[in-house]
């Protein structure tokens, strides 16, 4: 997709702080970090959002919570604790239209979320 921009970090054109890429996924910095830690987790291949995973991205999606899994222990965060929020749509507030799983960590997280 030329004008989704996580599909753009996906490729290298745009440059993001990254922590993880494998064939499948990327993992990198949040622009604008919610949290000490906030990282986003998104698959290398367009889906606009988790309301678009079917049978046929399933192991995709699994490997998306695996990514956040080990990139939340390798910055240290399994002892605390972290959060991993999916926003799907207007009232979810999603606002860029590729799935991507946030791992937010580093504070105590209230709940109810917002
Ligand atoms: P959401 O509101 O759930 O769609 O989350 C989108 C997230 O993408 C927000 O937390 C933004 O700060 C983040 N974001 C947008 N553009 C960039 C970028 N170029 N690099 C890193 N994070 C970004």
């Amino acid at each position: 997709m030329p004008d989704c921009i996580f599909c753009r970090i996906a490729n290298g054109e745009i440059p993001a702080k990254v922590l993880h890429r494998d064939d499948h996924a990327v993992a990198f910095h949040d622009l604008a970090p919610q949290a000490p830690t906030h990282v986003l987790v998104i698959p290398a291949r367009h889906l606009s959002g988790v309301a678009e995973v079917d049978e046929a991205s399933a192991a995709l999606a699994g490997h998306l919570l695996v990514v956040a899994a080990n990139v939340a222990r390798d910055l240290g965060l399994e002892d605390s604790g972290y959060r991993l929020v999916v926003n799907q749509g207007r009232d979810g507030g999603q606002s860029v239209d590729h799935l991507h799983v946030h791992v937010l960590g580093g504070r105590e997280m209230a709940w109810p979320p917002g």
